[in-house]
């Protein structure tokens, strides 16, 4: 599937290699039958954008096998707890609330016992189950323009709509954006949080990149994008969450007072160049180079006779592994305790998962 955000031209400047569905942990029935596509990554330098050219289709990675649940991680779900805490201000008694990407209910719980009307959109059924399981409404499909409608109490009526971690999991960003523009009041907020463009070029974290992150944001990004559509970013607040994110808070615009870091985020940004395609060019050397060092230090580690096994089976680390070749000649197993995974083996490297 090839990546259109509002028509823009795309600069494509680095290639990951041939790379499988970053969760598909698989069986060794399936080894011949394993999808991969092209690791492609491009910058669009009229949005200031940074994104893949190509990836899976959403039902290829969101289906009823999804392997990841926001809440069998203790640090996730405080987070997420002081998340719903931080976004109480823009809601009245019976304000209405949406998530995007609500997974297995672990942000909205946190309000089903008080009066706001919340519901989360969750395409994946394994982890809609299980939030609807805590007493969370959830719809079991795809946030996107053609399934709001059977929220009509919500059309221009929705105060806040939050999400995290998923908005960059989504290629019509145009049709995201045209629906929450369709639910929120006339002084609703949207508020989501994913990883950060910065931080990934500042610790040279590639694994960032996989077929789910179809783009990495930055607060630049963001503004120009949203600008389009009448929105403006009225606040910024960086996150240590995920290597390094940062939350975006928007509203219509001069609808809600802007936080000067908004201004002071956006001139950090200019000096870094993330705003232009320099910052990439920078950003490709040091992952050729973190490749090399990661090569290097695990011949050495063989040829010292060491054994070397992996502490849990990440969706980012199949970047890694795939990028760097690193297969089961080099680790001999990872560990995890993620039940769907226990017993298969690592996308297209096939180091075994064990308990
Ligand atoms: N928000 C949770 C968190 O931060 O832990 C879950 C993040 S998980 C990486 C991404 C979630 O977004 C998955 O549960 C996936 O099924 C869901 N998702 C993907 N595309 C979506 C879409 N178009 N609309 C709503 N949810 C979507």
């Amino acid at each position: 599937m090839k990546c259109k955000i509002l028509n823009t031209e795309i600069n494509p400047f680095m290639t990951f290699g041939k790379m499988p569905i970053a969760n598909g942990f698989l069986t060794k029935e399936n080894f011949d039958s394993e999808f991969f596509f092209n690791l492609d990554v491009g910058f669009s330098e009229k949005i200031s954008l940074f994104q893949l050219n190509d990836h899976p289709t959403p039902e290829q990675m969101f289906n009823k096998n999804y392997p990841f649940y926001t809440g069998s991680s203790q640090f996730m779900k405080s987070h997420f707890a002081s998340y719903a805490d931080s976004v109480k201000k823009y809601l009245k008694t019976d304000s209405k609330l949406i998530e995007i990407g609500s997974n297995d209910g672990t942000f909205l719980k946190n309000f089903i016992n008080s009066n706001i009307n919340s519901i989360g959109f969750e395409p994946s059924e394994n982890t809609a189950l299980e939030a609807k399981k805590k007493g969370v409404k959830t719809i079991n499909s795809f946030f996107s323009q053609k399934n709001i409608f059977e929220l009509k109490d919500f059309l221009d009526n929705t105060d806040l709509i939050c999400g995290a971690n998923v908005i960059c999991h989504i290629p019509d960003l145009t049709d995201t954006i045209k629906a929450v523009d369709e639910l929120l009041s006339k002084k609703g907020v949207f508020i989501f949080e994913e990883p950060y463009l910065g931080s990934m070029f500042k610790k040279t974290s590639y694994d960032q990149i996989y077929d789910e992150h179809i783009f990495i944001f930055s607060a630049t990004s963001i503004q120009k994008i949203f600008n389009i559509f009448d929105f403006e970013l009225i606040d910024l607040i960086p996150q240590i969450t995920h290597g390094g994110s940062m939350r975006y808070v928007l509203a219509r615009k001069k609808q809600r007072d802007v936080n000067s870091i908004v201004k002071k985020i956006l001139n950090d940004e200019k000096k870094m160049n993330l705003d232009n395609l320099q910052s990439c060019i920078n950003f490709k050397k040091n992952c050729e180079i973190s490749k090399n060092n990661l090569k290097e230090k695990i011949k050495y580690l063989k040829f010292k006779g060491k054994k070397i096994c992996g502490y849990a089976a990440t969706s980012k680390s199949t970047t890694v592994l795939n990028y760097c070749k690193i297969g089961a000649e080099s680790i001999e197993f990872i560990c995890d305790t993620t039940k769907e995974k226990i017993g298969k083996y690592s996308p297209g490297m096939h180091i075994p998962i064990v308990s």
